[in-house]
């Protein structure tokens, strides 16, 4: 008796991602050329590497991209070959995945944490003077869920006090400032191909994009044990380096990345119509000057502390599956404990890790999906309050 009721339920259900509707599209595709890296037996660092790396850099309007092994490394070794080591200290936004500051923190070097704009969630420009010390070297502007950082203002006061900008472009490929795409528009960036991501791999991957020929030569270096050529080492590197089944995974779907994000982006024009007139919430803010990729369709969800959690659960039990990200601002962190950060140190970044909440997006996502989201959502708000 209750059989055919579970099956309603599960139709109506909503999953906050489906990587298996891609895929099915993909599947002929994808096995072909995985099969292909099987029989050439040349697994990591080649042709299919190289190909990615000249179409990634070429997608990124850069001049080089260097394979990786995950967008954490392509952020550490950007930085690494910026010369960023112990001593120095980098400027990041407290309120972004916490591998923008452990990537600072494995070189032996400090994060300093900087609070975000309420309206855009990415770095305050303002606050990197606010944070600014003889030591600082660097600042990373993340591209928040999709949306590019405010980078003119942080490339001019960056230039103002010789401090290299580095891009945590991991859930930001293909997103514009002012026509330019983002990972072009610093030093270097790092891209991150977790399979969640807007390119993702079937495993791990990243890519560190630069401009300078310097840089990308360095960082080939880096990837590979600090070599240059073969059993000649001159300075300790790591093993990233991006295997041939992947990058070929990778350059299939680097086809498909523009259908998907335009895909995106009409879901993301669908919720907030729908959700335009729904009060006790904001949808995303998006600049005139900027292209959202919509990696993430975040809102905030207003009203009393833990507001959100409620409105959370409710969804989930309506069968609508949601993410907080991220719960907690890197200031408060076990992890960074030792800089004695304390709560409301950085309350822009605190309220909006109270606040945030991502619904149910990827390229697959059916108007009907959508429809039943909003609707839920707009339930579990009349019933929390
Ligand atoms: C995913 C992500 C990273 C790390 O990328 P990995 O490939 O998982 O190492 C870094 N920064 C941000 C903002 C991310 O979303």
């Amino acid at each position: 008796m209750n059989a055919p009721k579970e099956t309603t339920k599960d139709a109506v259900k909503v999953p906050f991602i489906d990587l298996r509707a891609q895929y099915a599209g993909l599947r002929q595709e994808i096995r072909a050329a995985i099969d292909g890296v099987l029989e050439s037996q040349h697994f990591v660092l080649g042709p299919h590497g190289e190909a990615l790396e000249h179409d990634l850099a070429a997608y990124c309007d850069a001049k080089y991209a260097v394979a990786l092994a995950n967008g954490t490394d392509a952020l550490t070794i950007a930085l690494a070959a910026c010369g960023i080591g112990p001593g120095d200290e980098v400027i990041v936004p407290t309120f972004t995945f916490v591998a923008t500051a452990t990537a600072v923190v494995r070189l032996g070097a400090r994060p300093v944490f900087a609070d975000i704009d309420p309206a855009t969630f990415n770095l305050d420009p303002a606050e990197i003077e606010r944070r600014l010390t003889p030591q600082t070297k660097a600042v990373m502007p993340v591209h928040l869920y999709g949306l590019p950082a405010e980078m003119e203002t942080i490339n001019a006061i960056a230039a103002r006090h010789r401090l290299y900008v580095i891009e945590d472009n991991a859930q930001a490929i293909g997103a514009r400032y002012k026509s330019a795409r983002t990972g072009s528009l610093g030093i270097a960036a790092g891209i991150s191909f977790y399979p969640t991501k807007n390119l993702g791999a079937y495993g791990d991957g990243g890519m560190m994009v630069t401009n300078s020929e310097k840089l990308a030569a360095h960082a080939r270096r880096l990837r590979d044990h600090g070599q240059s050529g073969k059993y000649h080492c001159a300075e300790p590197g790591w093993n990233s380096r991006l295997d041939e089944i992947q990058a070929a995974v990778l350059r299939i779907k680097l086809q498909r990345l523009d259908d998907w994000t335009a895909a995106r982006r009409a879901h993301a024009q669908r919720y907030n119509e729908l959700l335009a007139g729904v009060p006790g919430i904001t949808t995303p803010n998006v600049p005139a000057h900027s292209e959202h990729v919509y990696h993430l369709y975040t809102i905030r969800i207003l009203g009393e502390s833990g507001r959100r959690d409620r409105v959370q659960q409710q969804l989930a039990s309506l069968g609508i599956s949601t993410s907080a990200y991220y719960p907690t601002p890197l200031h408060l962190q076990p992890v960074f404990a030792e800089y004695g950060h304390k709560p409301d140190s950085f309350p822009v970044s605190e309220q909006a890790s109270a606040q945030v909440l991502s619904l149910p997006l990827f390229p697959e996502l059916t108007n009907a999906q959508i429809e039943r989201v909003v609707e839920s959502l707009a339930t579990a708000l009349k019933e929390t309050t």
